[in-house]
């Protein structure tokens, strides 16, 4: 039996020459092409899915962070994120919890959709859905296009810069970036949006949980809801994990879509079981299953936990953040807290929490930073960024910086370093990164 097939050779229409590429549409992305197209350039963006934002829309994950320290003293994020936060308010799509600065926003992720289509239309990008990266296009050791899949078949789509934000790094992989891909990641989670479930206290559908996972082969695991803003009703709910799984394999990759609506399932039919009265209606599903981690890129500098916990400032930091370390385990059951003002937490459904300190004196750090060479892969190739979670952090650094408002700041900072590395004609690993800052403070960004 033949193991493989030689694809045909085939001439690709080139669809259209840009001056930066982004691949992935995301926040991250979106807001790295809206960026740069706000400076002048011509911006091309590329998306598997129907729509922009990826985990925040698809895969209806709608938290938001705060935008301050962890006091509430100071703001340390605005840029784009704090752009469409004011856009979603007008529009009642937004809610602050609890009202102080310290508080997360919960959003409407189908007004955000709608919210990112605009920005996109007002920045005049050209905007590629239902398209898949496949492949890149090497000219003389030069990354000169993209080969993307799309409904009217393949196309090639020329730039000077590219920028991946696909989550996954499928871009620089294919370039040939060193990456690790952890043994241990944290799982993947669908997430569902379930009328009804509002009526269950949360202890009480915590202890059916607890009670009953194994009759219907759940883990007992760790897992949350929330609310959606102006909808008492309906409730958004992340209450499993798929497990031992890694998604860039394709085969992997089916069965976690298959076994994590299951698992929705199976939690629904606990409370269909022991709670009828609760009737709950299953309203929407994340489109595609929400990836927690996969690969992390080899880049000019790996953020380590020790920068964030201890907030190491860094004179080409791009990015700010105040979210925890949070490591979803994949090796044991739960979820692991270590937070900015000294704290520990481990936590375990239906268990007690373990509340420790990972710090031993009572100090606590505001806030921490990304700083811009964590973006650049380890790449001959002087035109490629990276933004979002592929960017080079260990384990515990990763956990604090993989939320939205963090990385949709690194997302900000590659669109504007493509543009700058354009007009001044430099590598991406030789702009100048105070000119960098700069550019982010005019357009909007906090840089401190
Ligand atoms: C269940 C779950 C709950 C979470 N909870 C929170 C939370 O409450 N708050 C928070 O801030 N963060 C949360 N996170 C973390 C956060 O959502 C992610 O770390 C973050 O969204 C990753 O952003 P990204 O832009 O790197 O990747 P993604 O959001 O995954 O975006 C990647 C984009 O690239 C596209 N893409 C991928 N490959 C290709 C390709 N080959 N061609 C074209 N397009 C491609 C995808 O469709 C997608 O739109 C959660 C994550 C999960 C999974």
């Amino acid at each position: 039996m033949i193991k493989y097939l030689k694809e045909p050779a085939k001439n690709v229409p080139i669809d259209g020459v840009f001056d930066i590429c982004v691949v992935g549409g995301s926040c991250t992305g979106l807001f790295a092409a809206v960026r740069a197209a706000r400076l002048g350039a011509k911006v091309a963006i590329i998306e598997k899915q129907n729509c922009f934002g990826g985990v925040a829309t698809n895969g209806l994950v709608n938290v938001w962070h705060s935008l301050y320290d962890i006091k509430g003293e100071k703001q340390i994020i605005g840029g784009l994120t704090y752009e469409v936060i004011e856009r979603l308010k007008k529009r009642k799509a937004v809610e602050n919890i609890g009202g102080k600065k310290t508080g997360n926003f919960i959003l409407n992720t189908e007004e955000l959709k709608i919210e990112l289509d605009e920005l996109a239309k007002e920045a005049d990008l050209k905007v590629y859905f239902h398209a898949f990266f496949v492949a890149p296009y090497i000219e003389d050791g030069k990354l000169k296009a993209i080969f993307i899949e799309t409904k009217s078949g393949r196309k090639a789509i020329m730039a000077r810069m590219f920028i991946d934000a696909t989550g996954d790094g499928d871009l620089c992989t294919s370039i040939g970036v060193p990456y690790t891909l952890p043994d241990k990641k944290q799982p993947p989670t669908t997430c569902a949006k379930i009328y009804g479930l509002h009526k269950l206290d949360r202890n009480e559908f915590t202890d059916l949980i607890v009670k009953h996972h194994e009759e219907f082969q759940l883990e007992k695991d760790w897992g949350w809801g929330g609310r959606i803003p102006d909808l008492s009703e309906i409730t958004f709910h992340a209450e499993t994990h798929v497990f031992n799984v890694n998604c860039t394999e394709a085969d992997d990759l089916t069965f976690s879509e298959i076994e994590g609506r299951r698992q929705v399932r199976a939690y629904m039919d606990i409370i269909r079981r022991y709670r009828p009265d609760i009737n709950p209606v299953l309203v929407s599903l994340s489109s595609y299953i929400g990836i927690r981690e996969t690969r992390h890129l080899s880049c000019a500098y790996r953020l380590t936990e020790e920068d964030i916990l201890y907030g190491k400032r860094f004179d080409d930091a791009i990015a700010n953040g105040t979210y925890p370390v949070d490591i979803h385990h994949e090796d044991k059951k739960g979820i692991t807290f270590k937070r900015l003002d000294g704290s520990q937490e481990y936590s375990v459904r239906g268990e007690p929490s373990v509340i420790s300190r990972w710090r031993d004196d009572d100090g606590y750090t505001p806030f921490y930073q990304i700083p811009y060479r964590c973006l650049i892969p380890n790449t001959s190739f002087d035109n490629v960024l990276a933004c979002g979670r592929m960017i080079d952090a260990d384990k515990g650094a990763y956990g604090a910086i993989r939320v939205m408002v963090n990385l949709n700041q690194t997302g900000e900072a590659a669109g504007v370093a493509a543009f700058l590395a354009i007009k001044d004609n430099l590598s991406v690993k030789n702009i100048s990164t105070e000119k960098l800052r700069n550019t982010l403070k005019e357009g909007g960004s906090i840089i401190i």
